[in-house]
């Protein structure tokens, strides 16, 4: 074949079609990100916005966490590390996962990653193959559906029920699982619904998944962001936690999502696959991200149990306040930073009321068709902001709907 020459290439650019594999048609994304977004350009031209549409505790990081990272990228804790993760961090993983869930867990079935996302994604990416279902909670968390579509898997969503204060009913999981079904995925508490799935729906779970031959993928990134009864992991059950990945992490407990740091128990076949996906991609985790990460977990916990107990003073505020709104009711969630009021009393929908609070009246927040197919009354509103700005939205929120409904209707 003759070479080309310049003229060639010129004419091949002009009518050059540069193509997106069709692969990531089937790549979902979080909408709390694009709100945000939204919400910044707002506040760029002047609207005073109030913050309640992203995920993340609005604290600092403890300071000896801090101290621990400064400190460690003065001793050259700055190079590349093991991709498993740092000996120390596994280690001091493995402590806190077998002693805060009563499970023998060993430092080889630790792996460090950039947060706990990767572990979903590429969990979900090394067990499934094209046609394979994968059972996961709705509304759930908008990364677990979009990293199963990407696999190529067959997403079958299990409803968490508004009337059970968002569990799920136990016969539904029983109906969705069977001989397909390569991945279970259970997250408690809950993003976005701030429900958690209490001892019997998840020992009944166990059942139910122990008879198959599926994975676990147990999202307990909020455990410790719980207000009311005792977390229990499915991993304690008998035999689970050979086929669970018990997912942990930094990001929520510590108030250090912008460190990226995440960690999970991987049963023992699923380990080798997982290193290969963190080489293929990130490496490793800074190290000195991981030292903190060490302090994090094995030093004082007073931080923590401070921003627990403002976060529950938070929800009663939030909760009640929106109850006082008519044409709104919330459920007291148990757990997380979330509270996922019904608004299916209102003369708008919840897509529509979530863009024109956000417009109007200057609240961020997210309607529930973020989260799925069975929240769509719902808005989640993340209470990760100060009481202040909380009382201030709730009052906005509540002048706007006033203005909504109109005075009220009756006889003349
Ligand atoms: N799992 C759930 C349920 C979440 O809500 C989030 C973050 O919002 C994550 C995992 C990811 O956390 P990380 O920051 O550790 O990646």
């Amino acid at each position: 074949m003759p070479a080309a020459d310049a003229g060639d290439f010129a004419a091949m650019g002009a009518s050059a079609v540069l193509r997106i594999a069709s692969s990531l048609e089937r790549l979902g994304t979080e909408t709390a990100f694009s709100v945000l977004a939204r919400a910044k350009t707002l506040e760029r031209s002047g609207v005073d916005v109030i913050h309640l549409e992203i995920g993340e505790p609005d604290f600092d990081t403890p300071a000896h966490v801090r101290e621990a990272a400064y400190d460690a990228i003065a001793a050259g804790q700055t190079h590349y590390g093991p991709t498993a993760g740092l000996p120390e961090l596994r280690a001091a993983a493995a402590a806190y996962l077998a002693e805060t869930r009563s499970l023998t867990i060993e430092p080889e079935s630790v792996l460090v990653a950039t947060g706990a996302k990767p572990f979903l994604f590429f969990t979900v990416l090394a067990v499934c193959e094209p046609g394979d279902e994968v059972v996961y909670p709705d509304p759930g968390f908008p990364i677990y559906e979009s990293a199963i579509r990407f696999a190529g898997a067959v997403p079958v969503p299990l409803p968490l029920r508004e009337e059970l204060d968002f569990a799920f009913d136990p016969d539904e999981l029983a109906a969705r699982i069977g001989s397909r079904t390569r991945l279970v995925i259970l997250n408690s508490p809950q993003n976005p619904t701030g429900g958690a799935i209490g001892p019997e729906a998840t020992a009944a779970a166990a059942e139910l998944i122990g008879e198959t031959d599926a994975w676990v993928l147990s999202d307990e990134v909020y455990w410790r962001l719980l207000y009311e009864g005792e977390h229990v992991s499915i991993a304690t059950f008998p035999g689970m936690l050979e086929r669970t990945v018990l997912l942990d992490g930094l990001s929520k407990t510590f108030a250090m999502t912008g460190w990226r740091c995440g960690f999970a128990h991987v049963p023992e076949p699923l380990v080798d696959p997982l290193v290969r996906f963190f080489t293929n991609t990130t490496s490793c985790v800074p190290p000195f991200v991981q030292l903190a990460g060490v302090a994090a977990l094995t030093g004082p916990q007073d931080d923590v149990a401070a921003m627990v107990s403002e976060f529950r003073a938070r929800r009663e505020l939030v909760v009640d306040g929106l109850n006082a709104i008519d044409g709104i009711s919330c459920r007291r969630p148990r757990g997380a930073f979330y509270a996922f009021p019904n608004v299916s009393g209102l003369r708008l929908g919840a897509d529509e009321l979530a863009r024109r609070l956000l417009e109007e009246a200057g609240v961020a927040l997210l309607a529930g068709s973020a989260f799925g197919r069975v929240g769509l009354d719902n808005l989640r509103i993340s209470y990760a902001n100060s009481q202040e700005n909380l009382t201030r939205a709730l009052d906005r929120i509540g002048d706007f709907v006033e203005r909504l409904q109109g005075p009220p209707t009756g006889p003349a």
